[in-house]
């Protein structure tokens, strides 16, 4: 517990907190070095003690989640990386899940699988759409994250969070500026729940939903493989994979990335892939799309730099 980090350490339990920390591990992406740091606060104040520190010390850090829309640096990351992430429900901490009548509040680290599965469970209908998004909560709500026409905000009543360096906020959904794949959540701020506002309806029919859209979600998507899923959005009236399908670039390979067969805007690691191989290949049909439409393509997934934010 010495150098630059150990008056932080002293401060959480041990389990909490990892030097040097392969960001390979958590990235669906499997890509990625060593960050500084990695913090893995299990409630609300652990998450204020990190921001407060970092914020006197002037060292950088960003939030994750599953590491489902993320490409990590070769290099790592310099600063900490406060990852909440969850694996089971459990009370007080950033992984609950509570119903209340017709609203369910869920902490940042809750899987969007099981916030479907509970609210099935629970007879509310609304956020069976995530099923098969890969991501938490926190990330998700960061991100927006959508499939099958619904998205993440539409359902929600507002969002808690800690703004760096320590304060406890609440955000209603209408100031969290929900737009396609984004929000304007402050980059200060780590979101740690929010309050969901659903629909009554019967348990069989929303998992029959759930069912329906995993087989959709497998019958179109390169799921099983190491991705970060879409990499480009769609850009308004059109689909990013229909335009990269149509530049020639399926199947389109830099070192270990490709581009998937089987969804045009998935960027496949099929092993060893790193993430300059993913950033050329990005460039490289950013390039082709823009020669063959003219339409320039913005990135969904977040390309993380070493020294950022
Ligand atoms: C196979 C596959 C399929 C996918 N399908 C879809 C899909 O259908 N629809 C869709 O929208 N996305 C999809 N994605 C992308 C991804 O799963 C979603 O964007 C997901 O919501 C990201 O959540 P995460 O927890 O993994 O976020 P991360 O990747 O961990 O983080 C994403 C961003 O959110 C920020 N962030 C994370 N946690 C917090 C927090 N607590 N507070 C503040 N900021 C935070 C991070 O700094 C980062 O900028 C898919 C990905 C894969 C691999």
């Amino acid at each position: 517990m010495t150098g630059r980090y150990g008056d932080l350490e002293k401060r959480l339990k041990p389990s909490l907190v990892r030097r040097m920390e392969p960001l390979s591990e958590h990235s669906t992406f499997r890509i990625g070095g060593p960050a500084a740091l990695m913090c893995l606060p299990e409630r609300l104040e652990e998450v204020a003690i990190i921001l407060k520190w970092a914020t006197e010390e002037a060292v950088s850090w960003i939030a994750l989640g599953n590491g489902s829309n993320i490409v990590f640096p070769d290099a790592g990351f310099s600063g900490i990386i406060v990852k909440i992430r969850g694996n089971m429900i459990a009370p007080k901490t950033l992984w609950d899940v509570r119903q209340t009548d017709e609203r369910i509040h869920a902490g940042a680290g809750v899987s969007l699988a099981r916030l479907a599965r509970f609210s099935a469970s629970a007879g509310l209908s609304g956020v069976e759409f995530a099923t098969g998004i890969p991501g938490v909560v926190g990330g998700s709500i960061h991100g927006n994250a959508g499939a099958h026409g619904s998205q993440i905000g539409d359902r929600i009543e507002y969002i808690e969070g800690v703004r760096a360096p320590d304060q406890v906020v609440r955000i209603p959904a209408g100031h969290a500026g929900f737009g396609y794949r984004k929000t304007e959540i402050d980059t200060q701020t780590v979101i740690t729940g929010a309050m969901f506002v659903l629909t009554p309806d019967r348990p069989e029919a929303i998992r029959d939903r759930i069912r329906a859209y995993t087989e959709y979600r497998k019958s179109t998507q390169p799921s099983a493989d190491q991705s970060a899923g879409c990499i480009f959005k769609n850009p308004p009236g059109d689909s990013a994979g229909r335009l990269i399908d149509r530049a020639g670039c399926k199947g389109l390979c830099v070192g270990g990335a490709f581009v998937s067969d089987q969804h045009a805007n998935f960027i496949v690691n099929r092993g060893g892939g790193t993430s300059a191989d993913v950033r050329t290949l990005i460039e490289t049909i950013r390039r082709r799309v823009l020669h063959d439409s003219g339409i320039e393509l913005e990135t969904e997934v977040r390309l993380l730099e070493t020294e950022a934010p």
